[in-house]
């Protein structure tokens, strides 16, 4: 699960790690009494951001204003002009891809004097079964860039499960940022801060990019991006609440409801799959024969009546698609009784009115997949079976010619 970065930097501190203040809203007023809260702090520099569920605001620009989505402002007056620029706009930034995020919410904060930026990451690193923290020297910028031009850029360290972090190792990662003195202490603590924010909230991803070290010599998160495990969620009932519907794609929480996993993309042809190998497998199929996938949607082992209308009423919401490719192989679910599902399922009025104009192509295969193939056939729907993937890949060609 995802959350603001004014959450997530909210939570850091309540755990020790250093940020600056701040104050989210989601009026213009708000920002401006936000401002002079912190002036009146001592603050005489501020930063307006954009609260959207994405990074590279600070590049990133708004639709109709044209405004960036890290704002730096010198007076109260400023921050109201960059509030009233960015709320109600649509920021563009290379995570939310061309359609942009609705900007919302605001996090005015105290403009912070920066000596140097680094990066600070911790996530799961799979290969291992370890926790891994990453830092660099290259703050500010993408880190994947970092990753690909200069590796050695990165220094990681891996934690040992069910050991806590230990004391040398932030000092390794603290030092080769180039810490000295009071710094390299400050950086060693907030390492060992942040990793225990990590562990005790079920993260499974803190990045702060970028971490910096400021001319007083402290240091400080001057953004956090911060996911949560959805596993371990029930354990954490106050992160929970910090869900934020507004920036979750549509398509996706009305999946969640039905419990299917859905994940919508931009294509024309919606899927419909019994497992995530064979969904990826599909996805392939589809571009292959000339489409797009609309979606990826895993809908279980079950694949009943329920999961394929529910299925059905999702990749029919989308307007983009054009045909839908059902691919379920049947192993303990009976592929008859999908074929009988699938068709129930085409007979609802509500799914029956929105397939008129969109070619069902089911592809059944394993038990009984000779029966499914009957059922399909007889029941004078605008269904169309296939056997081989390759058939129902030449299917789907034949459709969006
Ligand atoms: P994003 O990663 O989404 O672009 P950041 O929070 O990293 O957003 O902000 C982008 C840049 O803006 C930072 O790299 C930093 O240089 C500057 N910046 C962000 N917050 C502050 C702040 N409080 N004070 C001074 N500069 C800031
Ligand atoms: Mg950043």
């Amino acid at each position: 699960m995802k959350i603001h970065e004014y959450q997530a930097k909210e939570i850091l501190a309540s755990y020790g790690v250093p940020v600056p203040k701040g104050i989210a809203t989601t009026t213009v007023d708000g920002a401006v009494k936000a401002a002079e809260q912190l002036q009146e702090d001592g603050a005489s520099l501020f930063v307006v951001k954009a609260q959207i569920h994405a990074g590279g605001r600070g590049k990133g620009r708004t639709k109709k204003n044209n405004a960036k989505g890290v704002i730096l402002c010198r007076s109260v007056e400023e921050v109201r002009e960059a509030a009233e620029s960015l709320l109600g706009d649509v920021l563009v930034t290379i995570q939310t891809g061309p359609s942009g995020q609705l900007v919302q919410r605001l996090y005015v904060t105290d403009g912070v004097d920066i000596e140097k930026e680094f990066y600070l990451g911790i996530l799961l690193d799979r290969a291992v079964s370890k926790n891994v923290i990453m830092v660099s020297t290259e703050g500010g910028v993408e880190i994947e860039q970092v990753a690909e031009e200069t590796p050695e850029k990165i220094v990681k360290a891996w934690v040992e499960p069910g050991m806590p972090l230990q004391m040398n190792q932030a000092r390794t990662l603290a030092f080769s940022l180039g810490l000295e003195g009071d710094a390299l202490k400050k950086g060693i603590k907030f390492i060992m801060a942040i990793y225990n924010a990590f562990l005790e909230t079920d993260s499974d991803m803190m990045e702060i990019n970028p971490l910096i070290l400021t001319p007083d010599n402290d240091i400080l998160a001057l953004d956090a991006k911060v996911t949560f495990d959805g596993n371990a969620l029930y354990r954490h009932a106050d992160i929970a609440e910090l869900r934020d519907e507004a920036e979750e794609d549509p398509f996706e929480l009305e999946a969640q409801k039905y419990h299917l996993n859905y994940i919508k993309l931009d294509g024309n042809v919606g899927c419909m799959v019994n497992g995530a190998g064979l969904a990826m497998a599909t996805m392939d199929i589809i571009k292959l024969s000339g489409g797009e996938p609309a979606n990826f949607l895993d809908v279980g082992g079950g694949a009943n009546v329920e999961t394929v209308k529910n299925g059905f009423r999702i990749i029919l919401d989308d307007p983009n698609v054009k045909a839908i490719l059902i691919n379920i192989f049947g192993g303990i679910v009976r592929c008859d009784r999908v074929a009988n599902g699938v068709i129930e399922a085409v007979k609802d009025p509500e799914i029956a009115e929105k397939v008129q104009n969109v070619p069902i192509i089911v592809r059944l295969q394993g038990t009984n997949a000779a029966e499914a193939k009957e059922i399909i056939d007889n029941s004078e729907l605008n269904v169309i079976s296939a056997v081989l993937l390759k058939e129902a890949a030449e299917e789907v060609s034949k459709v969006l010619a």
